[in-house]
């Protein structure tokens, strides 16, 4: 079987999925030939012409809510960095294989089929269904969960584990974003008599100092620390001598549980009605550019426990971790209480680099621990 597993992400990878534009439907059709080869029932789903969720089943012999499997299809792009390896081969070098997505995280899905391919040889005992869920655009704009959150697909499931590069480590926590953009407008006068114009860069200046000082009322999380605001693009204005009459900055806040954007959203609404100040001229206009949830899951939730048991055993004691960086959990955790758990082989640095890889060792393990967890009677 580890053959086959290595085999199976070597074709993943030889198989692009950069997105955009995605196109991960051939992806999915790689996975779903070996899963189907190894007899277990799989469905691809259209999400868009050219890119299609794969849902597979393996099922178990009592009604316990099913285990599902998550991970995403799609890549980023390959970067503009030269690669020492070609990054749509899979070659391997002393037991790591090259590419991209090797870690982000088509590791995670060879592993995850390995778990769905070993609980279908010998199915006895299994006590729940085992669903393997793949997503088209998480890179993106996260349509290909959007779509399986749409049509109910995690209605009869009672954990999820998504296989984002963690080092095996358990992530139960992880950040939101919310990135706003900001438009500020003013009055334009020429540049030597400010005092007839309305400067939209002074007055986004004045929200962007009060705004280091945000408050957001919230305790720190033990895996997460504080939320962060963080003004990262700006521009604005005409010419030398004129006042400006906008401005335009983005803010990438991120957020920790239990914060509800669109009340963080209000508060930064008023901070900015409050500082632009009070010249008719002078009023800010507000867009929602991404908006993903930050994911807060017990580490007592049964399941953590038992995924906590699971990796006692194939690598000693691990406590749980939060993450820097968002998921398709995101999205889920908008709809379902379902625990979800972040847990995939592959180092978090490795993704998005040029010569992304990923220790082999680290994906047999990966497939072992998905398939023991499935086992598992403790959730
Ligand atoms: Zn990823």
């Amino acid at each position: 079987m580890d053959r086959e597993i290595i085999t199976l992400l070597q074709e993943l990878v030889r198989t692009p999925s950069v997105n955009p534009p995605g196109n991960e439907h051939d992806t999915a059709l790689v996975l779903a030939n070996w899963l189907t080869a190894r007899g277990i029932d799989v469905e691809l789903i259209p999400v868009q012409p050219g890119r299609s969720n794969l849902l597979a089943r393996v099922p178990g012999t009592s009604s316990r809510p099913a285990l599902a499997l998550c991970g995403h299809l799609d890549t980023v792009p390959i970067g503009s960095q030269v690669w020492r390896h070609d990054p749509f081969a899979g070659e391997i070098e002393q037991g790591r294989m090259y590419g991209r997505g090797t870690a982000d995280m088509k590791g995670g899905l060879a592993a995850m089929a390995g778990a769905l391919a070993m609980l279908a040889r010998d199915s006895g005992n299994l006590p729940r269904d085992i669903l393997l869920m793949g997503t088209v655009g998480e890179e993106v704009d996260c349509c290909g969960v959007r779509a399986f959150v749409e049509q109910g697909a995690f209605d009869q499931v009672g954990a999820i584990v998504i296989g984002e590069p963690t080092a095996l480590e358990i992530g139960i926590a992880h950040k939101g974003a919310l990135w706003i953009s900001v438009t500020v407008n003013g009055r334009s006068a020429h540049g030597s008599m400010p005092s007839l114009g309305s400067n939209a860069i002074l007055n986004t200046t004045k929200f962007l100092n009060a705004l280091e000082q945000f408050d957001f009322r919230v305790e720190a999380h033990p895996l997460l620390s504080l939320p962060t605001t963080s003004p990262d693009q700006i521009e604005g204005g005409s010419a030398p001598n004129v006042v400006p009459d906008r401005c335009r900055v983005t803010i990438d806040v991120r957020t920790i549980p239990p914060l509800a954007h669109d009340s963080v959203l209000g508060e930064i609404r008023r901070l900015l009605d409050k500082t632009i100040g009070q010249d008719p001229d002078a009023f800010a206009q507000t867009e929602v550019l991404l908006d993903r949830a930050p994911l807060d899951t017990p580490p007592s939730n049964p399941v953590v426990r038992a995924a906590l048991d699971v990796l006692l055993d194939l690598s000693g004691e691990h406590q749980p971790i939060g993450l820097s960086y968002f998921t398709d959990g995101s999205i889920i955790t908008q709809s379902y209480k379902t625990p979800i758990i972040i847990w995939g082989p592959g180092e978090p640095g490795q993704a998005h680099r040029a010569d992304e890889s990923i220790l082999l060792e680290s994906v047999l393990m990966a497939a072992k621990a998905y398939s023991n967890l499935a086992l598992s009677t403790g959730f």
